[in-house]
């Protein structure tokens, strides 16, 4: 494996465990429970959290925060199954059950953001992999990033399809005072039996959609990212009109679609899936990407205009997911804290 871009940085006394460097920085746990077996945990201390965005990229943020690779959701399409290679890990299962975990991500975000060098600028979390995945439960590395965000008054934004959000609640009503926060949940459609099979790792849609709602009520408005809208399979008409109005009872301030794309890595992965599952489709597949990664512009743009003309009907406001929110007036506090949310759902 490649460790080395995750290896040892001086603790907060300027010491370094000559133990954490390269493969010897790697503590590898199992946990012999439920929502835990049959996945392997590498525990690595991570010489850098913020990882600027590539110039060329066609992100809207420049800096984000991942304390995890690897996601135990375990979509079939999921675009970072590619990044696990660079470690030498595998893009299938290993993506969904090699999960490293960046032990030391809070307390070097806090060391990072009080840099001098550091301008305060937007970070974006959920960006490759999930940070509210179900190992997010055990490790509990997001309470002291948003702490670390908070106290820093840092803008920033998370993207999740982890209802293990709320547990975060308070923290986020928090950081809300003082900073623009964003948040985003991913609900691509709600049909339960394309959900079990293509991401079962995952929370339902419908208790994402609870989750968008009980940030609104808390005051913490909420994007959807509908994503992926899937060729021949969520795609129906009746399909994306369920899913627009499943969103906007939910309450969420935007909806923004995006139709999947296969890149290296989640393309094998994604087409053995079809072949076992609905392979009358892998054809029709083949044709719509035959030209690469993303289906053809026709085509996003139909789901993108039909998605737009529901979210109008249903009066979802424009699409801004992503974008900064701040509350600007301190908010009465919740009556009662949210309960813990069941950290797997499958
Ligand atoms: S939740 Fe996101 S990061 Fe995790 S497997 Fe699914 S698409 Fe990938």
């Amino acid at each position: 494996m490649r460790w080395e871009n995750l290896s040892a940085e001086p603790d907060d006394h300027g010491r370094t465990d000559p133990a954490l460097f390269g493969a010897d920085a790697v503590i590898t746990r199992t946990f012999d429970t439920p929502e835990f077996r049959g996945i392997t945990f590498h525990e690595v201390r991570a010489r850098s959290i913020l990882n600027r965005v590539p110039g060329a990229s066609r992100m809207p943020f420049e800096w984000t925060v991942n304390p995890y690779r690897g996601c135990t959701h375990a979509c079939v399409y999921c675009f970072a199954r590619k990044t696990h290679s660079y470690l030498d890990l595998d893009t299938g299962l290993g993506f969904d059950s090699q999960i490293v975990v960046k032990v030391n991500a809070p307390e070097l975000l806090r060391r990072q953001l009080g840099s001098r060098r550091w301008q305060g600028e937007h970070i974006a979390m959920g960006t490759n992999v999930d940070c509210y995945q179900r190992a997010e439960g055990r490790y509990r590395l997001m309470p002291g990033i948003i702490a670390a965000l908070r106290d820093h008054a840092n803008p920033f934004s998370i993207l999740t399809k982890g209802t293990l959000i709320l547990r975060d609640l308070d923290l986020l009503t928090d950081a809300a005072r003082v900073t623009d926060v964003g948040i985003s949940v991913s609900v691509g459609f709600t049909d339960t039996e394309l959900w079990r099979t293509v991401e079962p790792g995952t929370p339902a849609p419908e208790r994402r959609l609870d989750v968008v709602r009980t940030l609104g009520d808390h005051g913490i408005g909420c994007g959807v990212l509908m994503a992926p809208v899937i060729p021949f399979l969520s795609d129906h008409p009746a399909q994306l009109r369920a899913t627009v109005r499943a969103i906007a009872a939910s309450g969420a301030t935007s909806v923004t679609p995006l139709t999947l794309h296969l890149r290296p890595g989640a393309r094998e992965w994604f087409m053995a899936w079809l072949e076992r599952e609905h392979p009358h489709l892998v054809r029709r597949y083949e044709r719509l990407y035959a030209d690469g990664a993303y289906a053809p512009k026709w085509y996003q743009r139909r789901i993108t205009r039909q998605v737009h003309e529901l979210a109008q009907e249903y009066g979802i406001g424009p699409a801004r997911a992503g974008m900064p929110r701040r509350i600007r007036e301190p908010e009465p506090a919740p009556p009662t804290a949210p309960e813990p949310t069941q950290l797997s759902l499958i």
